[in-house]
């Protein structure tokens, strides 16, 4: 009789999302007001633990110290790529060929693109290519050749097609080509585009006929912007873009390290869609099909349709601080799961506006 009365009280102050147990009512208060826990989470397919990253279900799941049960299923139908558990052995063999990716499907024109000078499909439009992605390669300057000069820039839509690649002619001395990697000789970048030309296509591109400032929704004519990296990329284009039009793989919390450290996106890739990227001389067209394909396995997830989705947005605001810790301590921890919202935008919500 006792034990059954202690189980059941410890599982009162077990977090709904995580399984934390902790011993007091108030401590799950505190843990909920602060981890916004949410559907958002990367979640365990055998016993609906929520994760923080994919990083840790897959630690979770397959890591050192799994739990048994959940990696016994895993081990048997279970996506290594994707993390989803699958109804059976053999839709698992179904499910794989399609969830992992090859190089090969782009390497045809990854070849072509060497030749390729200038490549220009910009246009102002109101419903073609919602959403873009961008890569840029990188050359040095400065008298150690660290400062990075961005040389080469490639735009691809959501179908993979090039919508703009040119190497670009920087506004101060290159002193180290980096030949190895970006493949870039002097010669390509003599009669390039200058810089400020290739900035204000992009700026007009992306703004897509609104000006920067008024990009305050996501639901206006601005693009959507895919990248890895993307602060780095857009301040050495020294193009401007608001921040909650950019969708970053390595800032992304589902896709970072379990120490909030972002992952490579050569990581990323062979993780996530199974293959090798970089290899060589690196193509920035090859970085933003990488990235647009994350990105598009990113939103098509499912998840739970909730009202006012983030912590952030007005309706939430300090969802927790609004009610008395006294009506919280009442509540359930399922109750209180329900309550809470995601601190970042899930990229399953682009898809839906
Ligand atoms: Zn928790
Ligand atoms: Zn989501
Ligand atoms: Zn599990
Ligand atoms: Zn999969």
């Amino acid at each position: 009789m006792d034990n059954r009365y202690e189980s059941s009280e410890s599982q009162r102050n077990k977090c709904a999302a995580c399984y934390r147990q902790f011993n007091k009512m108030e401590h799950l208060v505190e843990h909920m007001r602060t981890s916004y826990h949410s559907a958002h989470e990367p979640m365990c397919g055998i016993c609906k633990k929520h994760c923080r990253s994919f990083e840790s279900l897959r630690e979770h799941l397959i890591g050192p110290l799994p739990k048994v049960e959940c990696e016994r299923i895993f081990k048997e139908r279970g996506c290594d790529l994707c993390l989803t558990i699958l109804s059976s052995r053999n839709a698992l063999y179904v499910h794989r060929e399609k969830c992992q990716f090859s190089r090969s499907n782009n390497i045809g024109l990854t070849h072509r693109m060497a030749n390729l000078g200038i490549q220009d499909d910009l246009k102002i439009d109101n419903n073609r290519a919602k959403v873009v992605s961008l890569a840029c390669k990188m050359v040095g300057g400065g008298s150690d050749g660290s400062l990075d000069l961005c040389a080469r820039v490639c735009l691809i839509d959501e179908y993979e097609k090039i919508i703009f690649h040119t190497y670009v002619k920087p506004h101060l001395p290159v002193t180290n080509y980096r030949y190895e990697t970006t493949g870039i000789r002097p010669e390509f970048l003599r009669d390039a585009l200058p810089l400020w030309q290739v900035q204000k296509k992009i700026q007009d591109y992306l703004c897509n006929g609104e000006p920067v400032w008024q990009i305050r929704s996501r639901c206006g004519k601005g693009r959507i912007l895919v990248g890895h990296g993307l602060d780095h990329d857009l301040k050495s284009l020294e193009v401007e873009y608001p921040q909650m039009m950019l969708r970053d793989t390595a800032k992304y919390p589902p896709l970072m390290k379990t120490s909030k450290l972002s992952n490579s996106l050569k990581y990323l890739m062979k993780a996530y869609l199974g293959y090798d990227i970089q290899i060589g001389i690196q193509d920035p067209y090859e970085d933003c099909v990488a990235t647009m394909r994350l990105y598009m396995r990113m939103r098509s997830q499912r998840h739970k349709v909730e009202e006012y989705p983030l912590a952030s947005e007005p309706q939430n605001r300090n969802n927790f601080a609004a009610w008395r810790q006294s009506e919280l301590e009442k509540m359930s921890p399922e109750k209180m799961l329900d309550i809470s919202r995601s601190d970042y935008h899930c990229w399953c919500l682009d898809s839906s506006s």
